[in-house]
């Protein structure tokens, strides 16, 4: 059995208690690896080690910081099928979106941090002819980084490349249920000559390891991706001790169908929105709501082509939907439609936990679910549920459809369908999202300001946004 270990200090490490935890394969329900159960005295180190290697790391300039990640990224796009692979095995996603979203994506990420910071300016301004102000930007310091199971490697390289563009060092932890592939990417950082010390990966539980990086006094920024659940109790213990903290949370998100939309490409892309990665990505569109001319029309294709989508091996090309991350959650899922049941709704497909045989008879799968008959107040269409289940609803009015989309806490995403440019614009700028897609869902440009309002997070990653929050603003001004 495989023994993931921590990266500290350039050291493939267990814990310092020397205990571990078990890590399933969620499409057969089988531990096939231990993952170190990380304590105190193990950040300890790697905060220590962080701080150690931060002069060094600084002194290597934007040109040694940006050609060491792209060397990463040259590294990780050779190994992507065992990277890809490896991530399937351990999230229970399909093979086919791994390769093709995932890893893809964990590269560009690393490319896309490495480039920008060769093309950073700084600010200057001359005061009245008597003064120079500028303002350089510095490394916030030892970075710490808290990434979720549903994108591991993606968001894990969403974080960890910005902070170590920036001149950051990090102490990372990737989500205890999917640690692989932080693990084997740092396998990597050793082989692409990046310093000891500079990127620390410690596993462990988030009450435990996480808790520990976010308490830590050395640590002096906190980019945390998860539940708003979590995000607040970060936020409570980070205020005190004066951290910089970005939070990327939950999110409930609505898909709004006008009757004057491109019928098919809404209802494509729809079906995606909503079941790809078993719906566990922080962007689907778990709330559709339909114009009320084309909702009987939308509701009957929609659940054909829901009802088409293959269940099974995540690892077998044909498949679309894979399995849940764990039985915990598959559970609550199923709890979810069981509520919505209660609730009055209409399960029309899905609903149901999926067997499947052979290699994956002991995985957690559930149906891809479509109910109708809710309010939007329901718990069902107010809770995160973050799985393959989806409701739908009509609306008559553009008022109406705007007051539905913001009638939850949640303001990550949402996606619009109309051919009415006007109407687009309208509705853009009333719904209360950070991320706002028109006649597309998930088209991401890495430039673009990512994150959410309302109980969805504080702060904004992507682009510039991410590279100024691992640093500090420094104005300097010079009297002339
Ligand atoms: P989670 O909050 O349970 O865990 C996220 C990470 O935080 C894990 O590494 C975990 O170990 C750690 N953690 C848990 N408790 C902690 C604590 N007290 N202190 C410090 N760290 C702690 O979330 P999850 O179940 O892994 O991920 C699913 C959630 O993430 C969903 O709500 C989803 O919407 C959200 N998410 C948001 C975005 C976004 O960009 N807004 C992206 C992906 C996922």
């Amino acid at each position: 059995m495989e023994r993931i270990l921590n990266y500290i200090h350039g050291d493939l490490v267990p814990a310092a208690s020397g205990a571990f935890m078990d890590n399933y394969d969620p499409a057969t329900g089988r531990v096939y690896s231990v993952v170190p159960d990380s304590e105190s005295p193990d950040i300890n180190r790697a905060v220590e080690a962080a701080h150690a290697a931060s002069a060094r790391w600084q002194s290597m300039g934007i040109a040694g910081r940006s050609k060491i990640l792209n060397k990463l990224a040259d590294m990780l796009e050779g190994d992507a099928e065992s990277f890809a692979l490896a991530e399937s095995m351990d999230s229970g996603k399909t093979l086919t979106l791994a390769r093709t979203l995932d890893i893809p994506r964990a590269i560009a990420n690393i490319r896309f941090f490495a480039s920008a910071i060769m093309h950073e300016s700084s600010d200057a301004h001359i005061t009245d002819h008597t003064a120079i102000n500028y303002t350089e930007r510095v490394p916030v310091g030892v970075a710490g980084c808290i990434s979720p199971w549903n994108l591991p490697l993606y968001l894990f390289t969403w974080k960890v490349a910005p902070a170590l563009a920036a001149g950051c060092t990090v102490v990372a932890k990737p989500s205890e249920l999917t640690p692989m592939t932080a693990y084997l990417f740092s396998k990597l950082c050793a082989e692409a000559e990046l310093p000891p010390g500079v990127l620390n990966v410690v596993h462990g539980a988030g009450s435990k390891a996480g808790h520990e990086i976010v308490a830590h006094p050395g640590v002096k920024a906190v980019s945390f991706t998860g539940g708003t659940a979590t995000g607040k109790k970060i936020a409570a213990v980070a205020a005190p001790t004066f951290k910089k903290l970005s939070l990327e949370l939950g999110g409930k998100n609505p898909s709004i169908i006008f009757a004057d939309c491109d019928f098919e490409q809404a209802l494509n892309v729809s079906v995606q929105a909503s079941f790809t990665n078993q719906g566990e990505i922080c962007l689907c569109g778990s709330r559709i709501l339909v114009e009320a001319s084309i909702y009987e029309r939308f509701v009957k294709t929609f659940v054909e082509r829901a009802s088409k989508l293959t269940v099974g091996d995540p690892l077998h090309h044909d498949i679309n939907v894979g399995a849940l991350i764990s039985s915990a959650h598959r559970d609550k899922v199923m709890s979810y439609i069981s509520l919505a049941r209660e609730e009055g709704g209409s399960v029309l497909c899905g609903g149901e936990i999926v067997h499947v045989s052979g290699r994956c008879s002991g995985g957690y799968f559930v149906a891809p679910t479509v109910i109708t008959g809710l309010t939007q107040q329901c718990h069902t269409n107010q809770d995160e549920i973050f799985g393959p289940v989806v409701t739908i609803a009509p609306f008559e009015t553009e008022s109406e459809a705007i007051a539905m989309a913001n009638s939850t806490r949640y303001g990550l995403a949402a996606s619009i369908w109309t051919e009415n440019l006007r109407k687009a614009h309208r509705v853009s700028s009333a719904v209360q999202c950070g991320i706002i897609w028109v006649n597309c869902w998930l088209f991401r440009d890495l430039r673009t300001p990512f994150g959410g309002m309302k109980d969805s997070g504080v702060g904004r990653e992507g682009g510039w946004n991410a590279l100024n929050f691992f640093t500090e603003a420094k104005n300097v001004c010079i009297k002339l």
